[in-house]
């Protein structure tokens, strides 16, 4: 019975912006509720799970998600009220330990191995029971806080918690025995292994492989030979081995650039290429780090040294170059219409930076790919950029904008 070595946990809201309207409003209880972006172009941030059952999901088009469920209600959300009820969520998580990793606003891993003694001797009771007592307790610690249900996932490392979470959903606890991973995880679909999307998934399924047990047996150097090294990384998932770290929101750095000039600049079309550089400069970081990013900041100060930022949101966690770029030149230029004055410096910083995990397995792995799929030959401009920036160092490579810096 006892399994406790490494412990892992992944705490996620079920739907949760949807949640808090259907908490604060009683006459949305019961019904489909969509919070996003109304307009033809806005995206799903949260489907209550009334609308789930018509096939909603997040990220999913608002468009599309309104062909699907035409009597939904669309609610633009109210993202202050959301922040303040994370916080409470949060401060809950912390009471069990310290080392939390804020996935989203509604998502967090959990690094309970240090702290699994303590519960032990705590409840008197060893291993997968005191984890359930945790789970359990940490549900119920959350609904008495903020009155809404969460879902819990305890494994021996993340893709394992997460994938619990999820299986748990909504409003469960499920723990996930790491020892008996290969035999669990063979039957389900190969799309719940991390990075692996629609059309890779499509490709599989040519070959037959639709089950991480396929996976499994198809062979790690035929599958290497077709799919490159990535392979080697879905096969340890299939196997559920994952070594990730949980990491401490305080060694989350954040990403940004800025330069003060030599000498005042006021040209337009010099500020916008040096805003470029930055803008790829910081792209490439983002990268690096395998993050994204859903908001950015300008900065720029004048030569008597009056300071100005102005941010803008994006629609989803980003990160491509040409995306931020549009952010970013769209802020210039809105900027340099308003007022005039030669800049002594300029600056451009990333926020709501998020690692890739935070994308639901099951639950919008197929929309967010889709999302990205528009942006698939800027993703591999991106990629080959960074190769050669990593090859021959910085400055060797710029898009034609940015060549004006030197
Ligand atoms: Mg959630």
């Amino acid at each position: 019975m006892p399994w406790p070595g490494r412990t892992i946990m992944h705490v996620d809201m079920d739907a949760f912006f949807a949640s808090v309207e259907q908490r604060d409003n009683p006459s949305l209880r019961g019904k489909p509720v969509l919070v996003g972006g109304a307009s033809k172009r806005g995206v799903v941030a949260a489907a209550s799970y009334e609308s789930r059952k018509f096939g909603c999901r997040s990220a999913m088009p608002m468009a599309q998600a309104l062909r699907l469920c035409p009597h939904a209600i669309v609610l633009k959300g109210r993202h202050g009220k959301y922040g303040e009820v994370s916080k409470v969520v949060f401060e809950v998580l912390r009471t069990f330990t310290p080392d939390v990793q804020p996935i989203s606003v509604d998502e967090a891993f959990m690094e309970m191995t240090g702290a699994m003694h303590l519960y032990e001797k705590k409840w008197g009771n060893r291993g997968i029971e005191t984890l359930e007592k945790i789970g359990a307790s940490i549900r119920k610690q959350i609904r008495e806080a903020v009155d809404l249900p969460a879902s819990v996932g305890i494994s021996g490392n993340k893709f394992l918690a997460k994938l619990s979470s999820d299986l748990a959903k909504p409003d469960g606890l499920k723990i996930f025995d790491p020892r008996s991973a290969e035999r669990e995880l063979a039957p389900l679909p190969v799309g719940v292994i991390y990075g692996l999307g629609p059309k890779t998934q499509a490709r599989l399924h040519q070959l037959q492989i639709k089950t991480i047990g396929e996976l499994r047996s198809f062979g790690e150097e035929r599958l290497v030979s077709r799919f490159g090294e990535q392979a080697r990384d879905w096969l340890r998932l299939s196997r559920g081995e994952d070594t990730r770290p949980v990491r401490l929101e305080r060694e989350q750095k954040s990403i940004g650039k800025e330069r003060t000039f030599f000498d005042n600049i006021a040209d337009p079309d010099e500020l916008r290429s040096l805003l470029l550089g930055f803008t790829e400069e910081v792209a490439r970081s983002l990268r690096e780090d395998k993050l994204t990013c859903r908001g950015i900041t300008l900065k720029l100060r004048l030569g008597d040294f009056s300071t100005f930022t102005r941010s803008a949101a994006l629609e989803a966690p980003t990160d491509s170059t040409k995306v931020l770029w549009a952010a970013a030149s769209g802020l210039l230029t809105k900027w340099l219409n308003e007022r005039r004055g030669a800049l002594r410096l300029m600056g451009i910083s990333l926020h709501g930076l998020s690692s890739e995990e935070q994308l639901g397995l099951f639950e919008s792995l197929p929309e967010i790919t889709k999302l990205e799929s528009k942006s698939g030959k800027q993703a591999k401009v991106d990629k080959a950029t960074d190769a050669i920036v990593q090859k021959f160092g910085r400055g060797s490579i710029k898009r034609g904008g940015s060549l004006r810096e030197e």
